[in-house]
């Protein structure tokens, strides 16, 4: 691999699926997603809210790791 810094040009990845909702497994221009792979739309996000978030911040129901919402 060339030892460059990312350069707009070369550097680019195919946005391929971009988000999917591991919910309603729709593809969507934005998910909150997690390293796991988990992913989930704001719809349903707003929808289990309550089973995922706590305040400022929302667990991953695959992994259990905790992450910011910002
Ligand atoms: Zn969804
Ligand atoms: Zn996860």
């Amino acid at each position: 691999m060339p030892e460059q810094k990312e350069s707009p040009k070369k550097y680019r990845r195919k946005r391929r699926g971009e988000y999917s909702c591991h919910c309603c497994k729709e593809k969507k221009p934005f998910c909150w997603s997690c390293n796991c792979g988990f992913m989930i739309c704001p719809e349903c996000f707003a929808e289990n809210r309550w089973g995922i978030s706590n305040g400022p911040t929302w667990i991953c129901p695959d992994c259990e790791r905790v992450h910011m919402m910002e």
